[in-house]
């Protein structure tokens, strides 16, 4: 970490960071010295950003319009924001918990004044191998807290039994965690705003593989614009934003792309090319199915 002795810069820096965290951003990186003017080159972020000089930060990462009141910092307040919460526990419990309690009654993005009724965080296995990611919450998903419980749910559930596990054994997330109105498709600023805290949570539990539930899902998590065709029936490496820095000892996830089981229920004829991604997923971690392997 370099030292910055300009207190107003180091002030100045210091509430840009606490800006980034509370869009639940928590890593940085350092762009080359002579990119930047000779005031920031040191610290590697550049103040007062326009949008041509930024684009990078731009892209990734879409400000909310909200202002967030800056508060006077400590001498030591950068090195602290750039630490995440739960980077504190070795407990992935523990850690989830922090992630949730750094989320809070979130009004990052404009789904929570759309007709929330709660927030979806997640659920399942801290530890699991296997990690299931949809697109975000529906009516039943809203009203109960926990992702896939409506008829999406149960089959879903009905695959995850088809591999030979359970539910319980598998972390099951979406995009965004609040229900977007009229289960319309989360749009692209609300997954930015959302899904690095889905980010954290994949690092946290450190799965072997992720398996991206339709298209939403699939194009977050890779940043890929891709259709399903040609997204699914493959492995990617995949790593969580800024889990190379907190999770040095985990080298990524293995990501693989099947349908959606709305989709499914809506075009049941697609079941038999997801039971084909399920089992690859399947052949990967060592698992048998049960006597009766077609998820139908
Ligand atoms: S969708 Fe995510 S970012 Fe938006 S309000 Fe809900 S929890 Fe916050």
């Amino acid at each position: 970490m370099p030292t910055i002795t300009n207190p107003e810069l180091r002030r100045a820096l210091a509430d840009r960071v606490r800006y980034y965290n509370e869009l639940g951003i928590y890593e940085f990186y350092r762009r080359e010295r002579d990119e930047l003017p000779l005031e920031t080159a040191s610290i590697g972020i550049q103040l007062n950003a326009t949008a041509s000089s930024q684009p990078e930060l731009r892209e990734e990462m879409s400000p909310r319009k909200s202002a967030v009141v800056a508060k006077p910092v400590e001498e030591n307040a950068f090195e602290i924001l750039t630490t995440r919460p739960e980077q504190k526990a070795s407990d992935p419990v523990v850690a989830l918990k922090l992630i949730r309690e750094d989320l809070g009654d979130c009004t990052r993005c404009k789904l929570h004044q759309q007709g929330r009724k709660q927030i979806v965080f997640g659920v399942g296995n801290p530890h699991a191998d296997l990690m299931f990611v949809g697109e975000g919450p529906g009516a039943d998903e809203d009203i109960q807290g926990e992702p896939f419980v409506g008829r999406a749910g149960q089959l879903l559930n009905n695959m995850i039994k088809a591999m030979g596990i359970r539910r319980e054994d598998v972390y099951i997330a979406n995009i965004v965690k609040c229900r977007p109105p009229g289960n319309r498709t989360p749009e692209r600023d609300e997954c930015e705003t959302c899904s690095p805290f889905l980010m954290r949570q994949i690092a946290v539990i450190k799965p072997k593989v992720v398996v991206a539930l339709g298209a939403v899902a699939a194009k977050n998590l890779l940043a890929i614009n891709a259709p399903m065709s040609e997204l699914r029936g493959r492995f990617y490496d995949f790593m969580p934003a800024g889990a190379r820095v907190s999770n040095p000892t985990w080298q990524g996830a293995k990501l693989a792309v099947t349908y959606h089981p709305a989709f499914l229920l809506r075009d049941p004829r697609q079941k038999g090319e997801a039971w084909k991604d399920l089992q690859m997923v399947m052949k990967y971690l060592g698992l048998k199915p049960p006597q009766k392997s077609d998820p139908s």
